[in-house]
């Protein structure tokens, strides 16, 4: 079965550090395929407590979209578990170069267990059995960070991760599904604060259009507001299907998408 799981919709400094939301990031299965995205603070204890049991040694892969913390601080932690310890070298790790230079976030050991690393570029394509996925053009964050499209079957998936809004970005995202990290619920001017609002996520949406949108990676302002009164409205006024992922929410990929 395909799905996507979400182990956590933490984002952002004081919602991780309180554990206001878990911060393990998403599981995706399409086929026979398993992909770990942005292994979050967590991230190992929220597959195997999850329901049922996600096991990392089941990975064909683990994808950084940036070695932020609240993306990056389990990486170690699962490429251990992917690979059984480092006793079975196994799968792909994708991450942007920054991750592995200056102040790197992936251990140097822990890379040797991986069977293979492939750096993330902007406008490039990957693959990884089941999965085929491309990068947009560079997002607008303090490191390197790039949107994502999965090429899956039967609906596309698109994931817009931290960057600040920037005005061909509603044009990037063909997804079906739309994953949007919705950090603040408004824009504060020119605060060095690169995340999407609330105005951002319209903004995109009024262009992209897609059939089902889920907001997550909520920061202090959003939990405030409640994130599924914020989709509801949204949901409202844009015409649109529009949810707030919610820690161990699951959505089906092989369903109707309006049953979500
Ligand atoms: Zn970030």
């Amino acid at each position: 079965m395909s799905f996507i799981k979400f182990l956590g919709t933490a984002g952002a400094r004081f919602v991780v550090m309180k554990q206001l939301r878990a911060s393990g990031g998403v599981w995706l299965s399409v086929g026979k395929t398993n992909l770990y995205i942005d292994p979050g603070p967590g991230a190992l204890v929220r597959c195997l407590s999850s329901k049922p049991r996600l096991d990392p040694s089941t990975l064909d892969g683990i994808l950084l979209t940036h070695k932020h913390l609240d993306h990056s601080g389990d990486i170690n932690a699962m490429i251990e578990a992917m690979t059984q310890g480092g006793f079975k070298k196994r799968g792909v790790l994708f991450a942007p170069r920054d991750a592995f230079e200056e102040d790197p976030v992936v251990f140097k050991y822990a890379i040797g267990y991986v069977e293979k690393t492939e750096v993330l570029k902007e406008n490039s394509e990957y693959q990884i059995e089941d999965i085929r996925f491309s990068t947009t053009r560079r997002n607008q964050h303090q490191v390197e960070t790039y949107g994502l499209n999965f090429k899956t079957s039967p609906h596309t998936i698109s994931f817009i991760t931290d960057t600040r809004f920037f005005p061909e970005l509603p044009n990037l995202y063909g997804g079906e599904i739309l994953v949007i990290h919705a950090v603040r619920l408004k824009a504060i001017g020119d605060e060095p604060i690169e995340h999407l609002s609330i105005e951002d996520v319209k903004s995109i949406l009024k262009k992209a259009k897609p059939r089902l949108t889920i907001l997550t990676h909520f920061g202090m302002t959003m939990i405030e507001a409640k994130p599924w009164a914020v989709a509801a409205e949204l949901e409202k006024e844009l015409g649109l299907k529009i949810i707030a992922a919610s820690d161990g929410m699951k959505i089906d990929l092989e369903g109707d998408l309006n049953d979500e």
